[in-house]
């Protein structure tokens, strides 16, 4: 007999939900790994679908986030490397309230570890503990774990880094994500509403890794300068609202995600390209997955049971695997510097904008990961 029933190992957004989700369910559960800490509060803000936004609202986090800690996208423009290249998305087209929620990442791990704390099945743990089935959430920081379980995690490296910040600027947002395809970079204006109500946007700008380093050490204005240049005059003047931070990118995954007592969730599974604002949404749909598996099993099967954790792979794979080829081959596409395909990525953009049943069926994956 274990003393709890599962160790979710990794106290990132997708950990902390776990422990949430599956404590609602009965289950004693320790989560392994430190509270966020206050003092490197995260740059990011997350576009989250609607599926993200109905597990958070479960599990009671969400209605608690403070003013501005989250801003509706009600529309979308994607512009290419040409004049050519132009696709829109619209909520109201894709007749849904929001086309994502972008959301503050430091407010939303407090708001999980404030509810942890009074979550009346979790115990927080800083070592191994003995439990029937441990779910690794560590994240990148999986690589350990992954090898002592012979999970094979194929990771290839993007040679680009990530930028993000906060930014406000002289117009107001009007709830337009904005994102510019540049060989090979790809930059993201994402409504948010802090520092500064309606005018303010959270900025993901992937670049190659040296270039995102010249970046990173340049001064305030040179830095407002370079991202002028790509944005142009559509959002106002732009101005640094935060601290500059970079991730280095990478994709992949690992080839085996269950075995007898242990599975994976979010980045310990599978790690996408940030370009459509997906790796969490992703993780969180596991939890959903993983929650429902382990709620409707037989009353004789036990948590550890492969053939229960494998109907939980089974659901996400799929799913999971779109998604990456997606992200991974429009970057592809997109870095591409030859004439031909230029003119052909730019050309299938505007195609797809004028196929009604097209950009539905796209927006639509991208709202339910
Ligand atoms: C710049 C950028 C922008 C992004 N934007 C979006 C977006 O808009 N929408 C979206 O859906 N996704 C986005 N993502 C992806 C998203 O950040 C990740 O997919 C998500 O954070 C993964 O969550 P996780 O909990 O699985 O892993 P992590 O956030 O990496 O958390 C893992 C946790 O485990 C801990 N840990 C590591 N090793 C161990 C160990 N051995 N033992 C115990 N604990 C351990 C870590 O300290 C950490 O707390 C973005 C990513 C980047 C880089």
């Amino acid at each position: 007999m274990q003393a709890f029933d599962v160790q979710v190992s990794g106290a990132g957004i997708v950990g902390k939900s776990l422990a949430l989700s599956l404590a609602r369910l009965g289950l004693s559960v320790a989560l392994r790994g430190a509270p966020a800490a206050t003092a490197r509060d995260d740059v990011r803000a997350y576009a989250l679908n609607a599926a993200s936004v109905d597990l958070l609202q479960r599990l009671k986090v969400w209605d608690t986030l403070g003013a501005g800690a989250t801003t509706a996208v009600h529309d979308m423009v994607v512009r290419g490397d040409s004049s050519a290249g132009h696709l829109e998305f619209s909520a109201w087209e894709q007749r849904v309230g929001a086309l994502a929620v972008i959301t503050d990442a430091a407010a939303l791990e407090h708001e999980l570890d404030a509810a942890l704390r009074f979550a009346p099945h979790v115990t927080r743990a800083d070592a191994d503990v003995g439990a029937t089935l441990v779910a690794h959430c560590e994240g990148r920081g999986a690589a350990a774990s992954l090898h002592v379980l012979d999970a094979g995690f194929e990771r290839s490296d993007y040679g680009q880094k990530a930028i993000a910040a906060r930014l406000v600027a002289t117009l107001p947002h009007r709830h337009i994500a904005r994102q510019w395809f540049r060989s090979p970079d790809v930059l993201a204006l994402l409504p948010f509403d802090r520092p500064q109500a309606g005018r303010s946007y959270a900025l993901v700008w992937s670049l190659p890794a040296e270039r995102a380093d010249a970046l990173l050490a340049m001064e305030s204005a040179a830095f407002e300068g370079e991202l002028a240049q790509v944005a142009g005059a559509e959002v106002g003047a732009l101005g640094l609202g935060s601290e500059r931070a970079a991730w280095p990118l990478v994709v992949g995954g690992a080839a085996t995600w269950c075995g007898p007592g242990w599975v994976l969730l979010g980045d310990a599974a599978h790690v996408v390209h940030p370009l459509a604002g997906q790796g969490l949404n992703l993780g969180l749909a596991d939890v959903v997955a993983l929650s429902a598996v382990i709620a409707t099993r037989e009353p004789w099967r036990g948590l550890a049971d492969e053939r229960l954790l494998r109907r939980y792979v089974r659901q996400r794979a799929t799913p999971t695997w779109a998604m990456t080829r997606i992200t991974d081959g429009l970057l592809r596409l997109f870095a591409e510097p030859s004439a031909p395909i230029r003119e052909l990525r730019n050309n299938g953009m505007s195609i797809v904008n004028r196929v009604a049943p097209l950009k539905r069926w796209l927006t639509a994956r991208a709202l339910d990961s």
